[in-house]
């Protein structure tokens, strides 16, 4: 085989065609068949009837944010998710949905019943998954943690402002080392006068590039205990840089996080987290919400594939109209009812102060295996345009991974709901036993 050199300068210097550089076709140029995602389709997923089980303010917030994620944000998602760029034109009409701070009462923020909040969410994530990822991190982790771990100064400072969005937070547990593990983290939280020393490293951060607030949790070296702090944008020693090259959730912003020798006064630090049980008990209740995107994600999918299958032909019919893609339809919508029903008993159980951390992760841990089925058979039912994000379901199937990966892999909640019901731990492997002489 003979190689050439300058091939690839070859290659560039050849005469290109005169449309070589032309923008792509409008979308519903390129294939007219079909509506695209940019033009939301209804919901045709609750054959349940679903709202019946809402109260009337949470069938109010269901619409008020359906109406708002299909006209102002499903037009503009696609464009953001392909630059992998967060929408900042968004936030404002995210504020006027007064969904961040959910269920915390007091303070500016909404005070929804845990359903309301959590039908926000999967109306929000009904339209688009990154978006509701960058709420919940922002107001059922950052927030949660500051209204249930915080001071009542750290309230009244903090908690107003980030209800409104008018500043913006982030959590950040998980380092380059400790992912499942995060209960052996290693950044480190020194006591000096006045204050403490925050050293390490920080990973996946959603939101962090551009926080205002940074929630942190390091290892205080006297106590050998996890603590929380919060963490100025900018504060010196303080490094933010984006993750790039993401396959789904494109529109978040992951960062990694370096903190070298930054300073955190006293009153930064959150008195209610000693350990990493307290970091749990935020985690128990954002699970529980995160559990609910799953579901918006399957109802979106599901509409999707619903309009679709009816204006799209081929053999002279609708594709609704072919048993095979009836049998998939119907197996997506058994899916969207079973995972809201799931998701509804346990907003329910928390309600009512039954709820286990076992209980929370089978929640979590089974709706996202129902949605991951969902979403890939809906992929298969658009055909080609199955991997176009204008088409939502593309988009949708992709964000559905890291959801499958974050607030506990699908494995962690298994093993946290295992050791639930069995009363042994398997999260640890057993200690390697020295090699037998036999
Ligand atoms: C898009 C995205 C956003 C995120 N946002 C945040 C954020 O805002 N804040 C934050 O703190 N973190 C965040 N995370 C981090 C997330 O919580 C971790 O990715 C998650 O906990 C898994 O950790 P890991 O990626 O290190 O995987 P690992 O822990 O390395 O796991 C790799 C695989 O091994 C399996 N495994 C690990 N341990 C065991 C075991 N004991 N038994 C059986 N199987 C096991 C896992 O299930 C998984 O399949 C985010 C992650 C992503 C992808």
């Amino acid at each position: 085989m003979t190689v050439h050199s300058n091939h690839k300068d070859d290659f560039d210097k050849a005469p290109r065609s005169s449309y070589f550089h032309l923008p792509p076709l409008d979308v519903s140029v390129a294939f007219p068949q079909a509506t695209p995602g940019s033009t939301f389709p209804p919901c045709t997923s609750d054959y349940f009837l679903f709202d019946d089980l809402l109260t009337p303010e949470e069938q109010a917030v269901r619409l008020r944010v359906r109406e708002c994620m299909e006209k102002e944000v499903a037009p503009i998602m696609t464009k953001y998710w392909e630059k992998a760029e967060f929408p900042f034109e968004v936030v404002p009409k995210l504020s006027a949905l007064r969904v961040a701070g959910g269920t915390i009462k007091g303070y500016g923020c909404p005070g929804h019943s845990i359903i309301g909040n959590a039908i926000a969410t999967a109306e929000v994530a009904r339209v688009d998954a990154s978006c509701s990822t960058f709420i919940l991190v922002h107001s059922s982790l950052a927030m949660l943690t500051i209204a249930l771990c915080g001071s009542e100064e750290q309230k009244q400072k903090y908690l107003p402002s980030l209800a409104q969005f008018k500043t913006i937070a982030c959590w950040a547990l998980t380092e380059p080392d400790y992912g499942s593990d995060a209960s052996a983290l290693k950044t480190t939280a020194t006591k000096v006068k006045g204050g403490w020393i925050l050293e390490g490293q920080k990973r996946w951060i959603g939101n962090s590039t551009f926080a205002d607030v940074l929630v942190i949790f390091a290892r205080n070296t006297t106590t050998n205990e996890i603590n929380g702090y919060i963490v100025k944008k900018d504060a010196p020693g303080l490094t933010v840089t984006k993750i790039e090259n993401k396959i789904g959730l494109r529109i978040v912003q992951n960062g990694d996080i370096l903190l070298q020798k930054v300073f955190v006064p006293d009153e930064d630090r959150i008195p209610g987290v000693n350990s990493f049980h307290d970091t749990n008990k935020v985690l128990a209740v954002s699970r529980v919400m995160v559990a609910w995107q799953p579901i918006g994600i399957s109802m979106g999918v599901y509409d999707m594939c619903h309009r679709y299958l009816k204006e799209r032909k081929q053999f002279g019919a609708p594709l609704a109209a072919f048993q095979l893609n009836q049998q998939k339809l119907v197996q997506m919508l058994g899916n969207v009812q079973a995972m809201f029903l799931v998701g509804w008993r346990l907003c329910k159980l928390y309600e009512s102060g039954k709820m286990t951390p076992g209980q929370a992760s089978l929640g979590k841990s089974w709706i996202t295996l129902r949605a991951r089925e969902t979403v890939s058979l809906g992929r298969e039912l658009l055909g080609g345009n199955g991997i176009l994000a204008d088409f939502l379901v593309a988009k949708a199937f992709c964000d559905l991974e890291p959801i499958y990966t974050y607030e506990g892999t699908y494995d962690i909640n298994s093993l946290v709901t295992g050791r639930e019901i069995t009363g042994l731990s398997s999260l640890r492997p057993p200690t390697l036993s020295k090699r037998s002489r036999l």
